[in-house]
């Protein structure tokens, strides 16, 4: 018995990073899982059959999460197709960071509509359906970034800062449904997202890290199906930073 046997997942940008951690995390702990995908169609087929030949069921949807009626039909196919949604992990985000002076309106509005009108999109899409079966599970994806300046990360950082006002606003107004919506804050997480950074400073940011390793995609992928299962249902509108220590400003 998985402690998600029964349920349905939908999580956004799950082909890659820590979205596809999430997606083998909850499709192991018994959940049906539907995912959310740009472009890379290449690595969402492959997780596909990776889950079914772990015995679990995934479908990845290709969908622009900053498109609403996209987000809308698709939203619909899954609950003609598998009845309901039960939990949404609202992952999908980008970083265009540039500093401020020389940041392009693009390089804002990209990052605010994928990162932040997302979760709106999605959480607009299944807020009636919750409501209606009286459950539901929502987990968004934060940051670090949200509560502590970087420099060149004013468009991310907004996105971020946003989702949280957000969580906290949703998790009061559906509370009284069975409905919880929390957020998670990831540190230095390994995926595609950080090469860079990672190129250019691994050992500088371990240093800074109590617990000396940069987090994986299952250090969130655990975090999140807490929060989705039975255990976490006294627990919403948080914030739950998940960061080796990074941001405790210990020395
Ligand atoms: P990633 O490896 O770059 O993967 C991003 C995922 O989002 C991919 O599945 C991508 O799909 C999808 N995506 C991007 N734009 C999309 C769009 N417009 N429509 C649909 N899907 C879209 O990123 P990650 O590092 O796993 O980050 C996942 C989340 O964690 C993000 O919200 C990020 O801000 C947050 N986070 C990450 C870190 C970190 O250290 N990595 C730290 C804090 C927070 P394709 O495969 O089709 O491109």
């Amino acid at each position: 018995m998985g402690r998600l046997d029964g349920r349905t997942a939908l999580v956004t940008g799950g082909s890659r990073g820590i979205g596809r951690g999430v997606v083998l995390r909850l499709a192991a702990e018994g959940a049906k899982v539907a995912f959310v995908y740009q472009s890379n169609a290449e690595a969402a087929s492959s997780l596909v059959a990776e889950v079914a030949q772990a015995g679990g069921t995934a479908a990845g949807h290709q969908v622009d999460v900053k498109d609403k009626s996209a987000v809308d039909a698709c939203v619909s196919k899954i609950i003609e197709d598998w009845g309901k949604i039960d939990i949404l992990v609202n992952n999908a985000g980008i970083v265009r960071d540039t500093l401020l002076a020389k940041m392009t309106e693009q390089q804002w509005s990209e990052v605010i509509a994928t990162n932040l009108s997302s979760v709106f999109n999605f959480c607009q899409a299944v807020t009636l359906p919750m409501m209606s079966a009286r459950y539901g599970r929502i987990v968004n994806m934060s940051s670090v970034a949200a509560n502590h300046g970087n420099k060149g990360q004013v468009n991310y950082a907004a996105s971020k800062g946003g989702i949280e006002g957000f969580t906290k606003c949703m998790a009061t107004e559906l509370a009284s449904r069975g409905v919880t919506v929390n957020a998670i804050a990831p540190g230095f997480i390994e995926t595609d997202m950080t090469v860079a950074v990672r190129n250019a400073a691994e050992a500088e940011i371990k240093k800074r890290i109590p617990l000396k390793r940069l987090g994986k995609a299952e250090d969130i992928a655990s975090a999140v199906a807490f929060l989705v299962s039975e255990e976490a249902s006294y627990i919403t509108g948080q914030i739950l930073t998940v960061d080796g220590g990074l941001t405790l400003g210990g020395f």
